[in-house]
């Protein structure tokens, strides 16, 4: 029987296990932030799911719970920041604001993260920057779980992208953020824990044949979605991140893994375009126009709308968590 709790309650105990950890106030407020926000719009796979994964990387000694990010003045469009071994939403958020400021002064800016630990969803990351109008691109990589199309060794992260778009006044943005796996592992580890089987295409067992088993793929190794085309989209990814930030590329975060199932060392790029500098006052009306047309054509639906429609529903409702991690979450928040 899942657990129901309200979306502060969740805030709560996310808060409650990182602080009983030792990460510090800042580091937990970011994390219980980013956690909760994942939980509210049903990202199950990167909310409370993620939690017990941070707690063992600060165990292991992996990440620094009391890291405070390098945020640098690169140039007029460029910010750089060292994550310190900490955890990425701090870097994100410390780093973000003056991102947002020179897309705004400079019309477009970008930053790279290096050296901070991340497994998160990317949406919540670039979310802010849509709400203040810019249009934003982030990717991640994430240490090697996925062979090249061709291959059977992992040599690419699981490199998700998402991008954002701002609307007109009063809706939300829209964004996509997807994997360039086929399946994200986070979905291929509740579908182990679960007992599903996964589509065909998600990977190839330790024997190097396809299976559907996820138990089998996590001994293995995933494929990217849409053979070569996905391929190259993490190829992209992992230029984009360790390649942009000098920080490490999926093989690199593979072997700096401590094995203790929490998140890896790895880069994240942001892109942030002031879209009305370059296109003009008419922008929000053009766009909202394009998208008028895709929601009328046929059963398609904007990348989002499950998100915001379960963001709707959860803020009235709140959340329900599965029984035995809601036992394991309540344990590292000390409430036995
Ligand atoms: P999904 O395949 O579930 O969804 C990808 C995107 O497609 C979402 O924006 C989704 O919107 C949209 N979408 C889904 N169905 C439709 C549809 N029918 N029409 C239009 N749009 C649609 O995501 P993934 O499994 O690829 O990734 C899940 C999460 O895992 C992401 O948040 C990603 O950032 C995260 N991840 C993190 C990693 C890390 O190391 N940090 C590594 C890999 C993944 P909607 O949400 O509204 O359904």
């Amino acid at each position: 029987m899942p657990a129901a709790i309200s979306l502060e309650e969740c805030r709560a105990l996310a808060f409650e296990a990182l602080s009983n950890a030792g990460v510090s106030r800042a580091n937990a407020d970011a994390m219980a932030d980013h956690i909760t926000r994942a939980e509210a719009d049903a990202c199950k796979s990167h909310g409370l799911f993620r939690l017990p994964g941070y707690v063992a990387s600060v165990k292991s000694g992996a990440a620094d719970p009391g890291a405070e990010p390098d945020v640098v003045d690169m140039a007029p469009g460029l910010v750089s920041v060292d994550g310190r071994r900490g955890f990425a939403p701090l870097a994100i958020a410390r780093g973000r604001t003056l991102l947002a400021e020179k897309a705004r002064s400079q019309g477009v800016a970008c930053m790279a993260i290096r050296n901070a630990f991340n497994f998160a969803a990317l949406w919540p990351d670039i979310e802010p920057l849509a709400e203040q109008g810019l249009v934003a691109f982030t990717f991640v990589n994430s240490r090697s779980f996925m062979a090249p199309a061709g291959g059977t060794e992992a040599l690419f992260g699981t490199n998700p992208m998402a991008f954002a778009c701002p609307r007109g006044a009063g809706r939300a943005p829209m964004i996509f953020d997807q994997a360039s796996a086929a399946t994200a592992r986070g979905e291929l580890q509740i579908a182990a824990r679960d007992g599903h089987a996964v589509a065909p295409g998600a990977g190839l067992g330790p024997d190097g044949k396809p299976t559907t088993d996820p138990a089998e793929i996590l001994k293995g190794v995933q494929l990217p979605f849409g053979g070569y085309k996905g391929s190259s989209i993490a190829l992209m990814v992992e230029l984009m991140t360790g390649g942009l930030s000098g920080g490490n590329f999926g093989h690199e975060s593979a072997a700096d893994y401590k094995h203790d199932g929490g998140p890896s060392n790895v880069a994240q790029s942001f892109i942030a375009i002031d879209p009305v500098r370059l296109a003009g006052p008419g922008f929000p009306a053009h766009v909202e126009e394009l998208f008028e047309r895709l929601l009328s054509n046929g059963e398609a639906r904007l990348p989002g709308d499950r998100r915001l429609a379960a963001r709707a529903r959860t803020g009235e409702e709140g959340i329900t968590v599965e029984d035995t991690l809601y036992a394991t979450v309540r344990e590292l928040a000390g409430r036995t």
